[in-house]
This record gives structure tokens, C-alpha cells and sequence, in this order.
């Protein structure tokens, strides 16, 4: 298939290079234009890399940069043709994504929201999990695009379906991950060796693959990005805005944002989310220690 392929980051960039390796012909394009990916065409505008594409997959940060790919004056929506598919595996509004998908099917484009699980290192290996909302015979037709880039695909509904499974998804995993955080560092002042306590943790019925990921990095303290801070808390706020046009109250995700508001005035943003675990050393008086 002919794919064009926007946004080159963490997870766009092994993404596009997997599709690649399957033998898809991939036009690629970033806002920055440092990125190209071997194998592929780097295209000088949105518009350009759709031209002749069959299929146009998204993996940009927000709503804001979706819109922007899509809509702007050098968008994708210059090159829209019938019958073509827009495949968006950033994490972004639900409410959004059905305006989106409205506003292209005008010109008969179907959009299918896939956002992804796996992180870093399950984009590098070819073993995301997509989170897919979209027509059925559109999803399946898409289906040798998953498989090269994935190992699973749960189809959860309609459009906007799989954004709303995948922030809700993204809440359980920064609570899972914040009570985590504070159960090590109470663990530490207590004097319980770390290593120890996640020994304890992974043997127990609160093994959770969020641990899995997370417990190497904490352990080395090595905080370089996998998931940033600035993407959780994105979705965070996603999470928060989505809950109030919902009509439903998340007390325990607005202490977790708290949390988030006040990591990313540490400046530690573009650290991964793990991070947070410091700022709650540093009320404990551990940091550094
Ligand atoms: P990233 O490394 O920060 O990459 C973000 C990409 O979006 C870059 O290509 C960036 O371009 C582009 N971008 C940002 N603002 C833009 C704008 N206004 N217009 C056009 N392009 C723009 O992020 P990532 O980790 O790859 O994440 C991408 C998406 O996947 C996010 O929605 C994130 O929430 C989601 N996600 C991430 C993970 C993970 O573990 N990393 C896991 C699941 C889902 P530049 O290079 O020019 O900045």
C-alpha cells in the first residue's frame, strides 16, 4: 500500500520504518525537517507525502498538531481523494476526532482513530496494541498496516471510540504508576531496600505490566523519555476536559494533574513521566540521597 506517514517522534519514527520494512511504498514528513527514515520518501509538506497515498497515518503530540497536519494550508485535506483513509495513532480528543472525521467524510474519507500502547520500546519491536474506533470494513482492510507496526488490534467502536478507550486507558496507567511512585518512596524512608520492595511488589496480586516498564528505569534512576512527562500530562488534561463533558468526577486524576502541574515547573517536561517519583523524594527528603 502507499502510505503517507506524519510526525517522526518516539513513536512515529519506528512506526514508519516498520511499515517500511513490510514493503509498504511510505512518503514520511515532520514539522522539523531533521527527521527522514530510511527506505522512505521525505515529503516537503502534509499535502505533499498525501498526494498519492492511500493511506494517511498520524502520530503527532495533540489535538492541536492533528488539526494542524490535517487542516492547515499545506494540510492533508489539499490532497483528500475518495476512498482514502486517515489513520491517527496520537493520543487526542475524542469529541475532536468525530469533528474531524465529519469534516472529511465531506469529501469521502474515512478517519479511523488508532491510537497505540506499548511505548518506545513496543513501537521499536513491531509490537504495539492499537485502540481502534472506525468502520468495520474500513478497520479490517487496514489490517496488514497493523500487523506491521503491532501485535494486537482491539477494535472497541465507532469513531472517537478508541481515543475515549485510550485515555481511559492512559488514567489507569498514571494512577497505577503514581501509587507505585509513592509506595517506593515511603518503602525507602521506611529504610526497605528498593530492589526489594519491587521483589515484593512484581511476586504479589499488584504486578502490573506498568511496573514491568517502569521498575528498571526507577531502579537505575534513568529517566530518559519513553512516554514524556509533557505527553502524560497532556493526556491528563485530555482525560480531565473529556470527564467534565462527560458530566463525571475524577478526584483521584485531579490530585495525580497536581502532581504533573508541578513536575513540569521542575522543568523535567521533556523527562519521562517517571520522574514524577522525585518530586515525591524531595518532599520526603530523599532526593539526591
Ligand atoms: P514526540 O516524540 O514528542 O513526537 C511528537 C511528534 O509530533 C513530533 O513528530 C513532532 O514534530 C510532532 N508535532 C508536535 N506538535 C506539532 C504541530 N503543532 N504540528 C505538526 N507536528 C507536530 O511524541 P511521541 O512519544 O512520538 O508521541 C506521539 C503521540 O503518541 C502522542 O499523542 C502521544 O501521546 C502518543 N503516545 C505516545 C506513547 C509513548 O510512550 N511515547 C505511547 C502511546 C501513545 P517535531 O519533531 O517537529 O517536534
Amino acid at each position: 500500500m502507499r502510505i503517507a506517514f506524519l510526525g517522526l517522534g518516539i513513536m512515529g519514527r519506528p512506526m514508519a520504518s516498520n511499515l517500511v520494512k513490510a514493503g509498504h511504498e511510505v512518503a514520511v514528513w515532520n514539522r522539523t525537517a531533521r527527521q527522514h527514515v530510511d527506505g522512505a520518501r521525505t515529503a516537503v509538506s502534509p499535502a505533499e507525502a498525501a498526494k498519492d497515498a492511500d493511506v494517511v497515518w498520524l502520530c503527532v503530540a495533540d489535538t492541536a498538531a492533528v488539526e494542524r497536519v490535517v487542516f492547515s494550508a499545506d494540510g492533508v485535506e489539499q490532497s483528500l481523494r475518495e476512498g482514502m483513509v486517515i489513520a491517527d495513532s496520537s493520543t487526542i480528543s475524542p469529541s475532536a476526532t468525530v469533528k474531524f472525521a465529519q469534516r472529511v467524510a465531506e469529501k469521502g474519507v474515512q478517519w479511523v482513530d488508532a491510537p497505540v500502547t506499548g511505548s518506545k520500546i513496543g513501537a521499536e519491536n513491531g509490537q504495539l496494541i492499537f485502540i481502534v474506533g472506525g468502520p468495520t470494513e474500513t478497520v479490517q482492510s487496514m489490517e496488514p498496516l497493523f500487523k506491521a507496526m503491532g501485535k494486537t488490534v482491539i477494535h472497541v467502536g465507532g469513531t472517537g471510540k478508541g481515543q475515549s478507550a485510550k485515555i481511559c486507558m492512559n488514567l489507569q496507567i498514571a494512577m497505577i504508576y503514581e501509587g507505585f511512585a509513592e509506595g517506593m518512596t515511603l518503602a525507602r524512608k521506611l529504610g526497605v531496600e528498593p530492589q526489594k520492595m519491587v521483589e515484593l511488589v512484581q511476586a504479589s496480586m499488584i504486578r502490573s505490566g506498568v511496573v514491568d516498564y517502569k521498575a528498571p528505569f526507577i531502579l537505575r534512576r534513568d529517566y530518559s523519555p519513553n512516554f514524556p512527562l509533557r505527553l502524560m500530562h497532556k493526556d491528563l488534561h485530555l482525560l480531565l476536559d473529556t470527564a467534565k463533558e462527560a458530566r463525571v468526577k475524577l478526584p483521584g486524576l485531579e490530585t495525580v494533574d497536581e502532581v504533573y502541574e508541578l513536575a513540569s515547573e521542575e522543568g523535567w517536561d521533556d523527562l519521562d513521566y517517571a520522574a514524577t517519583i522525585q518530586l515525591l523524594e524531595k518532599w520526603a527528603g530523599l532526593h539526591g540521597k
